[in-house]
């Protein structure tokens, strides 16, 4: 390092988010406790002496990648549903805003879909809360599946209701997939004979698609395709509802 210090180069590597999550351990011949202030204040973990013990750099090495692994498990985890693995509605509270603003800065469109599962309550009361929840598990992976893009996010939103958010994909595109997502999950033939709708498992859902603009916020959008879910219940269930939010 000729023409930066070791203090630049920690304030360079926590400012870029690509490298701000990696511990950064400095060592460093002066042994004074000022600079060691400004290494920590820095976002350093540690500060290790010259002459440098090999031993003693090998084990904080080990404890720091220790604690970041567990850090990025516990980080990772607190985002996952339990029951089925897929985001948790706290993730999917964040991609909303995130995928919001990309879509903002793009003058794109942003599409959501709601499904929920039909009579699902008839469901636990015939077959049991454990097959609920193994229901429940299926009717994720089927979801799960029919995404293709690798920025298309599927959350589970409530008890038995899921999200799909798919930015740069307009309502036409959003519907086309709302359909696979329907006969996907009726493939499932998971037996429901308590349902109102069919002798299995099925899904209704609520599509709404609409290009953000500064003067609104996503609500307006989870309102709509909320709407359009209620539409499905309304006119018969085990359907697509869809129109453009505005
Ligand atoms: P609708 O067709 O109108 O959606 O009827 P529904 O019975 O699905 O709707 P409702 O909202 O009345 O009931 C949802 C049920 O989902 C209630 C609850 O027993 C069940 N449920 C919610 N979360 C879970 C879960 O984690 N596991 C299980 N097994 N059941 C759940
Ligand atoms: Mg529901
Ligand atoms: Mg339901």
């Amino acid at each position: 390092m000729d023409d930066i210090d070791g203090h630049e180069v920690c304030r360079r590597l926590k400012a870029d988010s690509l490298t701000s999550a990696i511990p950064i351990i400095f060592v460093t011949s002066q042994n004074q406790e000022a600079d060691e202030v400004i290494a920590l204040g820095l976002g350093a973990v540690d500060f290790i002496t010259k002459p440098i013990n090999p031993v003693i750099v090998r084990a904080r090495v080990r404890t720091h990648l220790t604690l970041k692994l567990q850090g990025d498990l516990l980080r990772a985890s607190a985002l996952l549903d339990g029951l089925t693995g897929v985001a948790n509605r706290r993730k999917f509270d964040e991609d909303v805003q995130t995928d919001w603003r990309q879509c903002l800065r793009e003058s794109a469109p942003l599409s959501l879909i709601l499904i929920d599962i039909d009579y699902f309550k008839l469901y636990n009361d015939r077959y049991g809360h454990q097959a609920g929840d193994n229901c429940l598990k299926l009717v994720a992976m089927a979801l799960f599946e029919t995404l293709r893009r690798p920025y298309d996010k599927l959350a589970r939103y409530g008890g038995e209701e899921f999200a799909c958010l798919l930015p740069k994909t307009k309502l036409s595109g959003a519907s086309a997939m709302a359909q696979r997502m329907q006969t996907r999950v009726s493939e499932l033939r998971v037996e429901h004979l308590g349902s109102n709708v069919d002798q299995i498992v099925t899904i209704s859902l609520g599509v709404a698609s609409m290009v953000p603009t500064p003067s609104v916020t996503p609500e307006l959008l989870l309102k709509a395709a909320d709407q359009q879910l209620y539409e499905a219940k309304r006119t018969g269930r085990a359907r697509v509802c869809a129109l453009a939010a505005s």
